[in-house]
């Protein structure tokens, strides 16, 4: 059976590993070595030194590529590094179209360190294809996407912005950190570059910092392979090792998440403390259809307006005890956090409320639990808050 042909969740659990040729061993070894002997100068087994290439990385960008239904993968220390070597395919005078409701370490390397070499930079409501369309110019060069959004959960139709970028020849990168491969694959939907924080979903245990860019193209391979190896941000084999293992539970995890978010998301909607939920799934959503049609589900997060005053909603997340007060999102286990003040803490205010984020706002990364057991968490957590 061709690899190509086989289910998502097959493909998860076999893609890029072998049998370790000598032993036998079903898992990728952990390949410790910074070097590799040569037979003569330059006689080589396709590994020289390990910032080059490194056989536990090779086997995790494989597994990745094949998820994503890429040709080629790379493998990065993290997932801002992946994006930081993206962007460094460009030079000053380029101009870069990004979404309004960014990962906030994004946005920070976006407006914080490119804008001072010179790239320039319009972020805009990409649900909004007019406003998308609008904002391109003559050196544009790049469009950056998120779908779903970090926090709001907004949709974007990928397909209808890569014919928008496809037609001025602008590349589009869609990070796919929140969906994962399992839920959607941008580069079916026209996108030229798919980026990872592996540190969420892929790695799933909260237990390693990485990043992944996939693609097609064998120029923008050959040219972030060039970067990367001349910029040197990789990532070390053990963490190679604990995200290829956790790639062979995604789809079973995505499954769970997915599963308890909606219910939590159906909780949070019913309940008389919440003035808005932001779940996809929900019909309520306004992005519900494009994300119903380019989504095979509707991810493990939620985020949440609660009535009441901004303390309040403070109070809330250290009130609960299954979601633990944390950054991140993606593992196992449930996380709660206030985005205003945690994760996108380095948006300036008027930025952050002007994109629809409102101070109140919270963010539930829902993990695996048993479903009844985190709705009783919030149940208490809001009769605690409120009482
Ligand atoms: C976490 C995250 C990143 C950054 O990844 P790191 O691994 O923390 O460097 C980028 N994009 C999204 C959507 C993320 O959630």
């Amino acid at each position: 059976m061709h690899d190509k042909d086989q289910a998502f969740a097959t493909k998860a659990v076999h893609a890029g590993t072998e049998p370790e040729p000598i032993t036998g061993a079903i898992m990728t070894p952990v390949f410790m070595t910074s070097t590799y002997v040569q037979k003569a100068p330059a006689e080589h087994t396709g590994y020289e030194y390990s910032r080059t290439g490194n056989p536990t990385r090779r086997a995790l960008a494989k597994a990745l590529a094949a998820l994503e239904n890429a040709d080629h993968g790379l493998c990065f220390a993290s997932g801002m590094s992946a994006t930081d070597t993206v962007l460094r395919t460009l030079k000053s005078g380029d101009h870069v179209i990004a979404g309004n409701d960014l990962y906030g370490g994004t946005y920070r390397l976006f407006t914080k360190v490119y804008q001072r070499f010179g790239l320039t930079f319009s972020f805009v409501d990409c649900t909004d294809l007019e406003a998308l369309e609008n904002a391109f110019q003559d050196n544009t060069k790049l469009l950056w996407l998120e779908s779903p959004t970090n926090p709001l959960l907004r949709i974007t139709d990928i397909k209808a912005a890569a014919a928008l970028a496809k037609k001025r020849d602008v590349l589009l990168a869609v990070d796919n950190t929140f969906a994962t491969p399992a839920l959607q694959q941008p580069l079916d939907l026209g996108a030229d570059i798919v980026v990872h924080s592996t540190t969420k979903y892929l790695g799933g245990h909260s237990d390693v910092v990485g990043g992944a860019v996939l693609t097609r193209s064998q120029k923008i391979f050959d040219e972030l392979a060039y970067l990367q190896n001349a910029v040197g941000a990789v990532p070390g084999p053990m963490d190679c090792f604990l995200v290829l293992r956790g790639l062979k539970t995604l789809s079973l995890r995505m499954e769970r998440h997915c599963a308890n978010a909606k219910r939590v998301a159906t909780f949070l909607a019913e309940h008389p403390k919440v003035d808005r939920v932001y779940y996809p799934g929900l019909e309520s959503h306004p992005n519900h259809e494009i994300a119903a049609k380019q989504m095979n589900d509707f991810g493990g997060m939620v985020s949440f307006e609660l009535k009441g005053t901004v303390e309040q909603g403070k109070v809330f997340c250290t009130k609960t005890k299954l979601f633990q007060l944390a950054e991140s999102l993606g593992g196992v286990e449930s996380l709660i956090e206030h985005p205003p003040t945690m994760t996108h803490g380095a948006i300036e205010p008027e930025v952050r409320r002007a994109a629809g984020l409102a101070d109140g706002l919270i963010r539930l990364s829902v993990g695996v639990e048993d479903c009844d057991d985190l709705i009783a968490d919030l149940t208490a957590a809001f009769e605690a808050c409120f009482a």
